[in-house]
Formats: C-alpha cells, structure tokens, sequence
C-alpha cells in the first residue's frame, strides 16, 4: 500500500486553493490533494484517508449517490428489540399570566428505553 491516496472528491482539483497548485512557469495546474496515510496511526483506514476535507466527501457521494446505495439497498426497515419502562414523577410547569408567573406541580412521565 502507497503511503499515499489521492483525494477522491471529483471536484478537488478545481478548488483554488494555495495547496492544489503545481507545475512551474505558463504550466500551472489545480491537482487534487495527496493525503498521506499514517500507518501506524488508529486513523489509517478511515474515510479522511480517501478525502481531503468534509467537502470532497459530500461531493463524491453526491456524483456517486445512486451506486452507493446499489451495493447495501435498504428495502425495509431495521428494529431493534427493547423494553419501554414508563415512570411517574413530579415535575412543574410555569403559568405566565399578565401579573408575571406562577410555578404549577403535575405528574409528568418518564419513558426509559431499556436495550
Ligand atoms: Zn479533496
């Protein structure tokens, strides 16, 4: 593996940036970034070793939307089970009235998602 990827946003090498330029004289151009990957990093296969920056990414999954979705397409929805443990509590709400406020108890209910 090359400590080297090429930034994989399809719109990289048309930002005017300071670090996109290369080349010497008349022959200038905009190139896409080269991120190096850290090997021993815990951050070596993450998704910023293939883009630049968050706008590389959103662009590339923008062009490649439909694609990305073919390879894990989502026909129904996933659930989870649970239990719901519902509690009763004291709580206070505050009334406002054109004299300023007054502050009201009322049993409110707690919903608790137990996994
Ligand atoms: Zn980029």
């Amino acid at each position: 593996m090359s400590d080297y990827n090429w930034c994989h946003g399809p719109n990289c090498h048309t930002q005017q940036t300071q670090s996109r330029v290369r080349g010497s004289g008349d022959n200038k151009v905009l190139r896409t970034r080269r991120i190096k990957v850290h090997k021993s990093s815990f951050a070596m296969d993450t998704i910023y070793s293939y883009f630049c920056n968050q706008s590389c990414l959103m662009d590339f999954i923008r062009t490649h939307l439909t694609s990305l979705l073919a390879i894990a397409p989502r026909r129904e929805a996933l659930e989870t089970p649970i239990k719901v443990e519902k509690t009763k509590y004291e709580s206070h709400r505050y009334r406002y009235t054109d004299n300023g406020h007054t502050r009201e108890p009322y049993i409110a209910t707690r919903t608790k998602i137990i996994t």
